[in-house]
């Protein structure tokens, strides 16, 4: 990649990267525009997007609903502050966002981010416990493989071996974070871990039916709905982290509609704008909300970031729902889902492969032990096929816009079939 624009070498000795080694750190990428599924690049070379930049973009870049929309909305204000204002982006969306929710969830509190949502999630939960006079129902049983986002509650609920967060275990508040019920270890072995704590745990957290950045592990709409009564039977909150698997990912429009069940908090973000401009939101109950009505302030949630329901992003979100309304987006992911099953079974007898699995719009291949040096190299290798993948950890996966083309989505799975195919050593 030749012909680097000035920008770039210029401002990079300036810029602190994610998740990055700075020191060995391959240079980024310069984005010249986006279209669709393709990322076209400063020096005019289109590559295809596996990723929907970090799950969000569902609807494929430049929508142009949603890019109307937000111009609509800058002509008249890009914001005002949300405290004593009001605006019709932001109540609109709200409106909307109850009525394809769970049933049951009726409230929206705005925020950022996804880890903002998990944050206002974990006070929600605990203040909603305090003003009922049970101050120490003030932990959380989160579960192992998890990822609720970078902040330090949201860190705190993560699966404390996982790679995100192992620097920070010692400076972290302590939660329960137990696995996920499977085989041997069943529900009696976990109503067992809940016996002697469950009067102190304010709130049950789990990403319903597949877990993102700890290691895409799938569970089960049962498993999901027993957790969930387990929850109400011990008199914790059930909260569902649905930043990643929210607005159709799985198949549903929410992971939670599969099985059946209203948490009483949900957490969303990433692609409520469609993945166009940040924005998250945490839904409640009447029931959650109603803890907090008194005449006094002491018992009023008090959090407002800054920027809350932007209206720019409000606006998106609205445009964004409308496409979910107009755009056949379900039937979308169920094809992706079967292309993906399909396109990915060879996988499955390749050496090294742990373990294929699918759910909706996201297809994931786990490897045994590669080591992150292997998947760097698979990363460049995916990129001199013309294709935006990441593999992290021990997995690989695919999760395209929902909008992608079936001759993009099979170059996505031809390369990813390559990649697994590359020869490695596990680690030890
Ligand atoms: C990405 C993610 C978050 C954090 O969202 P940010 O917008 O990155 O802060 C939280 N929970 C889940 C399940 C996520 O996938």
């Amino acid at each position: 990649m030749s012909h680097n624009p000035s920008w770039l070498d210029e401002g990079l000795p300036h810029i602190w990267l994610p998740y990055a080694q700075m020191q060995t750190s391959p240079k980024p990428l310069p984005v010249a525009h986006t279209h669709g599924s393709t990322i076209t690049l400063a020096n005019g070379t289109g590559i295809l997007d596996g990723v929907s930049s970090w799950w969000s973009n569902c609807h494929g870049y430049n929508h142009p609903h949603i890019a109307k929309a937000m111009h609509a909305q800058l002509d008249a204000f890009p914001h005002v502050m949300f405290a004593g204002l009001a605006h019709e982006p932001a109540y609109t969306l709200a409106k909307k966002l109850a009525h394809i929710a769970p049933t049951g969830l009726t409230r929206s509190f705005f925020s950022d981010s996804g880890s903002t949502a998990v944050e206002v999630a974990m006070k929600m939960a605990v203040q909603h416990w305090k003003n009922k006079g049970q101050s120490k129902r003030n932990k959380f049983i989160s579960f192992v493989n998890g990822y609720h986002g970078d902040t330090m509650g949201g860190m705190s609920l993560a699966d404390p071996d996982g790679w995100v967060h192992k620097a920070f275990n010692h400076f972290m508040p302590k939660q329960f974070t137990m696995p996920i019920p499977s085989g041997e270890y069943g529900f009696a072995d976990f109503r067992e871990l809940l016996e002697g704590i469950h009067h102190t745990v304010a709130g049950m957290i789990i990403e319903p039916l597949v877990q993102g950045a700890g290691g895409f592990k799938f569970h089960s709409p049962d498993v999901l709905a027993e957790l969930s009564n387990i929850a109400k039977e011990y008199g914790m909150l059930f909260i569902a982290d649905e930043v990643m698997t929210g607005f159709g990912r799985t198949g549903y429009m929410f992971a939670c509609n599969e099985a059946g069940i209203t948490p009483d908090i949900m957490c969303l973000g990433k692609a409520l704008t469609g993945g166009s401009i940040g924005l998250a939101v945490t839904m409640a109950t009447e029931d959650v909300f109603e803890a907090f009505l008194s005449d006094s302030m002491d018992t009023a949630f008090l959090h407002g970031p800054t920027f809350m329901a932007n209206p720019l992003a409000c606006a998106a979100a609205v445009a964004s729902l409308e496409l979910f309304e107009a755009e056949p987006r379900l039937k979308q992911v169920a094809a992706i889902e079967m292309a993906l099953e399909a396109g990915l079974a060879p996988a499955r007898s390749m050496a090294h492969v742990v373990d294929v699995r699918i759910k909706g719009a996201i297809g994931v291949i786990e490897l045994d032990n590669p080591g992150w040096n292997h998947m760097f190299a698979l990363r460049t290798q995916a990129l001199e096929k013309g294709c935006w993948l990441r593999p992290f950890a021990n997995v690989l996966y695919i999760m395209p816009a929902f909008t992608i083309s079936e001759s993009e989505l099979q170059k996505l799975i031809d390369v990813t079939l390559e990649l697994v195919a590359t020869p490695f050593t596990p680690q030890a």
